[in-house]
């Protein structure tokens, strides 16, 4: 899953940790909570600043507890040569961007668990804290003591069967050792994940007007956002799984575009956009003199220049040169073209044969390219 809008915090171990706009919502939120209700009402003599204090370090160390938990996501993920991106926190907790998934049931199953096991590892810790200053520093007992509950809810409420949760990652690679089938395993733990996604807003839904068991409107509220959030999630994954198996067995050649246009490198940008853009609607183009390819060109590059300047600026001053490009090969198997594109967050690649380019594989006409074969009938 991918957030926008996010601040960057700088890197650790090559991972970049950025924070979300929502999270800011999410940190208020239960530092006021801790602050202004649970503390005071559980602790009801202690001074107003001491409430303020342990709200804010308490919420600060439940949001590090967050942090390590994806921290162990990505450090199992990192040991199976998965590489780790970012990790950002937002308003449902974090997310880990790892870059591709486990090739190994095993492999999937240790990285969904790392995450749930530290943060039942947290709430031991802190459990064990709260038992030995119990009657020394009551504040500092109380912190402990949400840690170590907030931390079990965290690993439990990651437990839960559905993908794209933890323990849906886990059940799914259960699934996938039992019946050696990985894509029709996450189709039924995507299922499964929004059933729970439906029943979060369901119990959401009720909670709202009758606020069963001490819990308040806005709990229900939340868990209908959850619920949400899951389903969108879960739907996400579904939808890939499903395009993923039904280009499964291609490969670059049978799915590339041959229709990318070679254009000599020193022709102007306004020309391009004449001749090629407005008469044929050609959206990419292969930039290249005597069959070499020089670079790589779309629509993205030519919006950089400003329309008074295309008469002057040739097509090779903006295109993404050769260096910048990785490209493929007519027999690569198309999944592996995506995981490529995926890893270094491109969009198109070129296939090369023997030095020369034959066509392009590029994300939007990889759906073309499915949406016909459907259209015709053909599974
Ligand atoms: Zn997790």
């Amino acid at each position: 899953m991918k957030l926008g809008s996010a601040f960057n915090l700088g890197k650790v171990f090559g991972i970049q940790f950025r924070l979300h706009y929502t999270w800011f919502i999410i940190f208020i939120l239960v530092t006021v909570s801790l602050s202004r209700l649970m503390f005071p009402s559980d602790y009801p003599d202690w001074p107003q600043l001491l409430y303020w204090t342990m709200g804010i370090v308490t919420s600060l160390l439940f949001f590090a507890s967050v942090v390590a938990h994806e921290l162990a996501h990505s450090l199992v993920a990192r040991i199976n040569d998965i590489p780790v991106k970012s990790i950002t926190l937002f308003i449902f907790g974090g997310v880990a961007q790892i870059t591709r998934e486990a090739k190994k049931a095993n492999a999937e199953l240790l990285m969904a668990a790392a995450g749930p096991a530290c943060s039942l590892a947290i709430s031991g810790l802190f459990g064990l804290l709260w038992l030995f200053l119990q009657g020394i520093t009551e504040p500092i007992a109380a912190m402990a003591f949400w840690l170590a509950y907030v931390n079990l809810i965290l690993a439990a409420f990651n437990l839960i069967p559905g993908f794209p949760l933890d323990g849906g990652r886990v059940f799914r690679s259960i699934l996938w050792r039992i019946t050696g089938n990985y894509r029709r395993s996450t189709r039924i733990a995507t299922q499964v994940g929004r059933g729970v996604a439906y029943l979060f807003i369901l119990s959401g839904i009720i909670i709202i007007p009758l606020h069963p068991f001490g819990l308040s409107w806005f709990d229900g509220l939340w868990l209908v956002f959850i619920g949400w959030f899951l389903e969108n999630a879960a739907s996400a994954s579904y939808r890939q799984a499903q395009w993923q198996g039904a280009l499964q067995g291609f490969t670059a050649s049978q799915v590339m575009t041959s229709d990318c246009p070679v254009v000599p490198p020193n022709i102007t940008v306004n020309r391009l956009v004449q001749e090629y853009i407005f008469a044929s609607g050609h959206h990419c183009f292969l930039v290249a003199e005597e069959g070499k390819l020089e670079g790589i060109l779309t629509l993205h590059n030519i919006k950089s220049v400003s329309q008074q300047n295309q008469e002057v600026t040739q097509v090779k001053e903006i295109m993404t040169p050769i260096n910048k490009i990785k490209v493929t090969y007519p027999n690569q198997d198309v999944l592996s073209v995506l995981g490529q594109m995926d890893e270094s967050d491109i969009n198109q690649m070129p296939v090369v044969s023997e030095g020369r380019v034959i066509g392009l594989i590029a994300r939007d006409s990889l759906i073309r390219f499915l949406h016909t074969r459907s259209q015709l009938g053909y599974r």
